[in-house]
Order: C-alpha cells, then structure tokens, then sequence
C-alpha cells in the first residue's frame, strides 16, 4: 500500500484531504505542529474513517531533524505539503515570520525527500499567484503578477522551488539504464481558489482562531451570534452588483483532487515531472450571491452592512478548470448551496448546538 505524509494534516483542508486518502485506500501520516489548529479535526478524521491508527506526529517542518527522522521511520511515496502560514494581514506585517516558516518547512521536506529517494511531491497553492487580471477565468498559462504579500509571494517562490527541484532531478532521465537515480522528485502544485464548507458529517471543518479574515466562517459566526455584524467589503466594483466575485470550491471536492493528484503521480501518469493545475468550480458568485444562497438554504436572516472596500482585494477571480477536469479526471460536485449548508451544520457543530 501506498504511503502519504501529510504535513499540516490536522488542520482545515489537511484534514479532509486525510479522510479522502484513507478512503481511496492509501496509507497516511499526518505531521503537524499545531500551530494553527488543536485535535478536534483530527478526531474528526478518526471518528469518519472509523480509523484509530493513523500515525500523528506532532512536529514542526522547519526542524530539519525532526522531518529527516520522520523519513527514516516510515517509507513515503509521497508528500503533500500543507504546513504553512497563511494569513495575509499577518504576513505583511511579520514578513520574516512568514518567511521564515513557509519556505524552511517546504525545504526540509524536498531535502529528505531527496535524501530518502525521491518522492512525488503536492505543494499546496492558490490562485493568490495570478493576482488582479481582467482575462477571467484564468488558466494555468495566465501570467503570474507579482505578490501583494509575503504570504501570496511564499506561494510564488515554493512553486518555483520545486519547479527547480523537479528540474534537477529530472536530469537523472539521461542516465544509463541502471544508474542510481536517488533522488528524483516529481511535483505537482495545485491552486486552489476559495475553498469553503465542510465534510457532510459536520465532524471536520474550519476552525479560524481570533476573528476570523475569510468570508464564509466569518458569515457562520454571525449567523450563530459570536460576531455581530458581517461586512461586505465594497458594493462599488465594476460586477454585476458591485460585490466581488470569487470561485468557492467545496473542501470535500478540493480534499478528491488531491487523491487524483496523487494517484496521477503514483501511477506514473504524468505528463511532464512539474504540473500546474486550477482547483476551481469555473463558476463566478459574488460576495451578496453567496451571503443570499447562505440565507436561503439554511433559511435564516444573516445581519449584514455594505462597507468600504478592502485593501489588497482583488475584484473578480474564477478558474478555467478544464486542464483538472481533463487530466485528473476530477471535477468539483457538490453545489453552492449543500456546501453552505456544511459550513453552517459545522459552525453549529462547534457551537455544540
Ligand atoms: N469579504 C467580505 N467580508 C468579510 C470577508 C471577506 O466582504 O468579512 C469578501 C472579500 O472582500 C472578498 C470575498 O469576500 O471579496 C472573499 O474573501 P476571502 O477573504 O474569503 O478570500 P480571498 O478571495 O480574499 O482570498
């Protein structure tokens, strides 16, 4: 059987990603520091898969010894590559924090990867690198603009590491038939878009700490009452109704294109030994689109103010999602609405309501 770690594995959509390995059958470590979550989710993963011997290690991917004795213990077949920051506010105003931990926790593990054989390696990405463009959706091949914040340019600059990494080891290919070939890594970054919602058992979810930046926990909170008053960051913008417009993908769906990811990766299905892929619904909704939906499907009245646009917000971004559709054979199910009404199920889960 097949092993993956996954760092960052307790967290948001770590978490989903290890139920939908287990169910796919693969084998799965999850590494964590717990930086930015507790055990709930990972409890929730156990309680899901009726699964109560999944390795947790509790460690932080910037201990360059931790991570090599973590390779050592167990035979990896393939990484996928969570642990990091990513709180944008946050990371403008600490950069070498971000830094600091986003790229040494990504080269610690491409260094043991490297040590340990090679492996295949998803490094989770997000559709921040395209920035503002009017070109919409965006594909693989729309220009990267440059990053508004350390967190967005951390994204940048691990896709062009392994990009590089993927790049050097690919020379092994030239090699005589039986040469060593420790050390081959094959990669694949995924962009995600606005990943959203929570699994259909309300047992894993989003759990933002403080108040939260992302829109839809901030939409549950208000809705259960822990925040008074959600704003809607700009009514003004040249869209169909003046609010921003995003492509809100559903975790589960996003946690199945990991599996597809990694299966391509293990069946040796790719075509090049770096690949891009958009994560994404290729559906525009905007910021009153999705408050609406939220209202309706779950048929309450949510308290909400139209307020000053946001710095940094982009004003429409959605995904051309056919290269994913095409050549992972993946393709995002589940509608706005059952997603929303996760999200809800999961803040009144955590409410203990
Ligand atoms: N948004 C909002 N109020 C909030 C949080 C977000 O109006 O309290 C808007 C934000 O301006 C953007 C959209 O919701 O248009 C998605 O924001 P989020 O922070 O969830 O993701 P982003 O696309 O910025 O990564």
């Amino acid at each position: 059987m097949k092993r993956v770690l996954v760092s960052g594995g307790a967290g948001y959509i770590g978490s989903h990603v290890t139920v939908e390995l287990i169910n796919a059958g693969y084998d799965v470590v999850v590494a964590d520091n717990m930086s930015n979550c507790d055990l709930t989710c990972f409890e929730g993963v156990k309680k899901i898969t009726g699964r109560d011997d999944i390795p947790f290690i509790e460690m932080d991917c910037c201990d360059d010894a931790a991570v090599a004795d973590l390779f050592s213990k167990y035979r990896i077949d393939a990484v996928i590559h969570f642990a990091a920051f990513k709180a944008v506010g946050e990371s403008v105003a600490e950069p070498v924090k971000y830094y600091r931990n986003n790229l040494d926790s990504f080269l610690n593990i491409l260094e043991a990867a490297k040590t340990h054989g090679g492996c295949n390696v998803l490094f989770s990405s997000s559709a921040t690198v395209y920035g503002e463009t009017d070109k919409l959706p965006v594909t693989e091949e729309s220009p990267r603009q440059p990053a508004t914040s350390p967190y967005g340019n951390t994204k940048q600059i691990c896709e062009d590491i392994l990009r590089d990494v993927v790049k050097a080891a690919a020379g092994y290919d030239a090699m005589e038939p039986g040469a060593d070939r420790k050390g081959v890594v094959k990669g694949i970054a995924l962009r995600y878009f606005n990943p959203i919602g929570a699994h259909p058992s309300a047992l894993i979810g989003e759990l933002p700490r403080g108040v939260p930046n992302n829109l839809v926990p901030y939409i549950t909170q208000t809705a259960i009452g822990k925040r008074e008053c959600l704003s809607i960051f700009g009514n003004d913008y040249p869209t169909p109704d003046g609010t921003c417009l995003r492509d809100y993908i559903d975790v589960v769906d996003l946690a199945k294109a990991h599996v597809a990811a990694v299966g391509r990766m293990l069946d040796g299905k790719m075509e090049e030994s770096y690949e891009i892929f958009n994560i994404g619904t290729g559906r525009p909704v905007s910021v009153l689109e999705l408050v609406n939906a939220f209202e309706k499907v779950n048929g309450l009245k949510l308290n909400y103010r139209f307020a000053p646009r946001r710095a940094g917000d982009t004003t429409a971004i959605w995904a051309d999602p056919m290269r994913a559709n095409r050549e992972l054979g993946w393709k995002a199910e589940r509608t706005l609405e059952e997603t929303l009404a996760s999200a809800w199920a999961w803040e009144k889960h955590i409410a203990g309501k």
